[in-house]
């Protein structure tokens, strides 16, 4: 054997179950399809939020550095008459806009700083189980051999490929679309900037990510996009054209900069998360809908239960798919809770009425939108 763990994919949920196996003491082979360190990217999950915050910590990642950009402070909730509430949040609970070239950069930095391997430009294109081992093979042709394969490779993990697992989820099939501005006239500094319409599922959302970079995302139905026969960036447009005059005017005028792009659809199942002598972390393991902006916290959790699973089973010499059941029950409980807020939360995103409620009726709002029900402290309109 070439080392007792395989571990596909250095992003965050592949760091977190590597960092620990090795830290209780296993040989950790990470491969990485990357060839070298990521300069600046800002592409998707650049907000991490308390949660995530805590399981770096745990891992012993410090949480400085360049890579660490603005910090949000407050919500601002733009609703269909386009009034807005303001609702600070409370510092201790902020979240935070990271670069994600850096932020993965000093997660595997962790990793090597405690003893584990990490290979670059080893693309994992096929793995195969055996009784007594387990193979990833890699786009060089070389093989590495283990007793266990954790696929950490996210969306486009290589198992989720070669054993057929992923499917389609149409309870959430979104799209997401999301354009760079150099400035954004009129955005709160610090703020969480939503504007919600109550149709099509659709919400455009950004802040500023660090001096002289704003994003606004454009989350919608899927179903719509297809329906509607243009081009992502027309769709976009198209949405606040039709909803919202003070963003569209802004997103016509305002100078944009780095690479627009579209995802989608941005939810998928997996049909099973742990088989003989493998384990499925992170986005690999299935994705819901990135409105809650908790897919690293999700990653890290899913990456932490793993090494734990994996620990057991390992000491045990059980490396059968039953043997992981602690993995797939912890998972679940908590893709079960997740379900259900995003299940109110893209409720609410078709329910024109129940947004104009709720910016009227503080302890209705406080309801509908859970953790960021916070209380307004400040209102006004987008119509001057
Ligand atoms: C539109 C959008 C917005 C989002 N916003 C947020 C947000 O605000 N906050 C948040 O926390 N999350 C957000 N997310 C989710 C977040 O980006 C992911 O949940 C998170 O990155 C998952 O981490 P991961 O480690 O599972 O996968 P990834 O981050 O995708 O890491 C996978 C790693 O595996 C490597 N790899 C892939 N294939 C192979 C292979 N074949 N061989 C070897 N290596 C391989 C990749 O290079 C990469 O390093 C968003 C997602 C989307 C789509």
């Amino acid at each position: 054997m070439d080392a007792d763990v395989i571990v596909i994919g250095a992003g965050p949920a592949g760091c977190a179950a590597a960092i620990r196996l090795v830290q209780a003491g296993y040989r950790v082979i990470a491969l990485e399809r990357k060839d070298h360190e990521d300069s600046e990217d800002i592409t998707s999950g650049e907000v991490l939020v308390p949660a995530t915050q805590f399981e770096c910590d745990a891992l012993g990642l410090r949480f400085d550095g360049d890579w660490v950009l603005d910090r949000i402070t407050g919500i601002r909730n733009v609703y269909p008459d386009l009034s807005w509430t303001y609702h600070p949040i409370p510092h201790s609970t902020c979240p935070v806009h990271v670069d994600r070239g850096g932020f993965n950069s000093a997660l595997r930095k962790r990793l090597v700083e405690v003893g584990g391997q990490l290979v670059w430009n080893a693309r994992v294109t096929d793995v195969e189980f055996r009784n007594d081992s387990a193979i990833a093979r890699t786009a060089d042709r070389s093989e590495v051999t283990a007793r266990l394969i954790i696929d950490a490779g996210g969306r486009y993990a290589p198992s989720l490929r070669t054993l057929n697992l992923k499917s389609e989820d149409p309870e959430f099939s979104q799209i997401g679309v999301a354009v760079f501005f150099k400035s954004f006239e009129g955005t709160p500094l610090h703020t969480w900037d939503r504007h919600l319409y109550g149709v099509r599922g659709a919400m455009l959302s950004g802040s500023r990510i660090r001096p002289g970079l704003f994003r606004y995302i454009l989350e919608a139905d899927l179903a719509e996009k297809k329906t509607d026969h243009r081009g992502a960036i027309e769709f976009y447009e198209s949405v606040a054209k039709q909803h919202d005059r003070w963003l569209h005017d802004r997103i016509m005028s305002e100078p944009r900069t780095g690479q627009q792009w579209s995802m989608a659809p941005l939810g998928y199942r997996v049909s099973a998360v742990a088989r003989d002598r493998l384990i499925l972390v992170g986005d690999a393991a299935g994705s819901l809908s990135p409105i809650t902006g908790q897919g690293n916290e999700f990653a890290m959790r899913t990456g932490r239960l793993a090494a734990q699973a994996a620990d057991r089973a390992l000491r045990d010499g059980d490396l059968r798919a039953d043997a992981f059941s602690i993995y797939v029950e912890g998972r679940k409980r908590e893709v079960e809770r997740q379900v259900d807020y995003v299940r109110a939360q893209l409720r609410i995103l078709h329910d024109r009425d129940a947004l104009m409620r709720a910016s009227r009726d503080d302890n209705y709002r406080a309801q509908v939108f859970g953790p960021y029900g916070i209380p307004a402290t400040e209102r006004g309109s987008l119509i001057s």
